[in-house]
């Protein structure tokens, strides 16, 4: 039987890292990943469509920060937040405000303390569409978020929540280096200004969706995901390289293999920006999940030289008792955390009602500490360690594509439903 090439994967990366590199939502390295997934899906025998969807491509040509501090203008690294618009050049200048995302929505008039001034917001992820609406109806100059997983020398990438952005507005949002803000806080800045060049511009994204058809159309439909677009300046060898490459191989490994059901390959565009793909994919096949989906299985930065491979998403217990089982046959291992998570392209599908799982490998009590930057290269990965992972789930999905009746109910367990539809309509925008 077939298993993970690591050479082969090892080629893949090359390919996305070094020969196409970037490859942000609606860019051309984005659309050259998407072909390449799909001529490598093709090749494995799969039955491969494109599926194209809106998307606001992140397109900056010069952002540039200054923080008052010791008499004197700083310079200071940052990077625009996706959906977030530039200011076509010109300098923006205002008082900074230090505030912390934590706490600081318990203020009952945020207005008095940021409105026109640059908020230093400590804590990128707004999670809450009330909090961000409060924000921007707060009317601050611009908000320079800080990431707090891991305190940082350089800016991370990220973005606004196109549902926010489309809900409330949206403000310059540009992220900055946790230690940088320290170090105004420490010198007692009192401004800051910046000026950013282009911003977002209406694209196109792809998802690639490949059949490996099973020989009884009614016994349902499995699915293994990945995306194969990054953030801003990073290369993303394991966000999201190690998927990309992961799903040819997986293609090619299960496409020989007999099956009852049809496995269903995706690599999704435009997850950077909240699962984008995962989302217009699961709106334009509502039907189709609910009639036919039987379970997800995500793979998302899972190729970690050190680390500990980390399960999330919603699922049946049965399904979390199968899986020990499948790795501990090639030697490896991973934890199961549970709870609703929604920023992984697992989490649209659990918002159709489908069991979808995400798998990463995490490195840090705050995750990966190279998440979202330019050094997440070749040198992070260890292929034979994603192969282990690749020839687990390819058993797992062959052993169910197979099976007379599924070994688990596919739904979502009650006890997580209520947080998985607060989820979607409060971040996603519901259907
Ligand atoms: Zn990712």
């Amino acid at each position: 039987m077939p298993a993970a090439d690591p050479g082969a994967l090892t080629r893949h990366l090359r390919h996305l890292t070094e020969t196409i590199g970037v490859r942000l939502a609606g860019s051309a390295g984005e659309r050259a990943a998407g072909d390449y997934v799909a001529q490598g899906l093709a090749a494995a025998g799969a039955q491969v469509k494109q599926e194209t969807f809106p998307v606001q491509c992140r397109d900056v040509r010069a952002q540039q920060l200054q923080v008052w501090h010791d008499g004197a203008w700083h310079d200071c690294g940052c990077s625009l937040f996706a959906n977030a618009p530039g200011t076509e050049g010109a300098w923006v200048e205002a008082p900074l405000a230090f505030f912390d995302a934590a706490t600081g929505y318990q203020r009952p008039d945020l207005a008095a303390e940021l409105q026109g001034r640059v908020v230093l917001h400590l804590g990128c992820h707004i999670e809450s569409r009330e909090n961000y609406r409060r924000l921007i109806a707060a009317r601050p100059a611009g908000v320079l978020m800080v990431d707090v997983r891991y305190p940082g020398a350089s800016p991370l990438a990220d973005a606004i929540f196109p549902a926010y952005a489309q809900a409330a507005g949206v403000v310059t949002a540009l992220n900055v280096a946790y230690l940088d803000a320290w170090r105004w806080r420490e010198r007692g800045a009192t401004r800051a200004r910046f000026r950013v060049v282009g911003g977002p511009r209406p694209a196109e994204s792809a998802n690639i969706v490949a059949d490996l058809p099973g020989s009884e159309p009614d016994a349902g439909v499995l699915y293994l995901g990945g995306h194969h677009d990054t953030q801003a300046d990073s290369v993303g060898a394991d966000d999201n390289g190690s998927a990309t490459a992961g799903l040819i191989e997986l293609a090619r490994v299960l496409a020989p293999r007999p099956r009852r059901r049809t496995i269903r390959l995706i690599s999704f565009g435009a997850e950077e920006q909240l699962s984008v793909g995962s989302g217009a994919y699961v709106r334009r096949h509502r039907e189709e999940l609910a009639r036919a989906g039987k379970f997800l299985f995500n793979f998302d930065s899972f190729g970690s030289l050190l680390g500990w491979n980390t399960l999330s998403g919603s699922g049946p217990r049965e399904l979390d008792l199968l899986l020990p089982a499948y790795f501990a046959r090639h030697g490896a291992y991973c934890r199961r955390e549970r709870g609703v998570l929604p920023y992984a392209d697992h989490f649209p599908f659990n918002a159709a009602g489908v069991p979808a799982l995400t798998l990463m490998r995490l490195n840090c009590a705050a995750g990966r500490f190279f998440h979202h930057r330019p050094d997440d290269d070749l040198s992070r990965i260890d292929v034979k360690v994603m192969a282990a992972s690749l020839n687990a789930v390819a058993d797992l999905m062959s052993d169910l594509a197979a099976a007379e009746t599924l070994p688990f109910p596919a739904e979502i367990p009650m006890d997580e439903r209520a947080a998985v539809a607060f989820c979607w309509d409060d971040l996603f925008g519901g259907w």
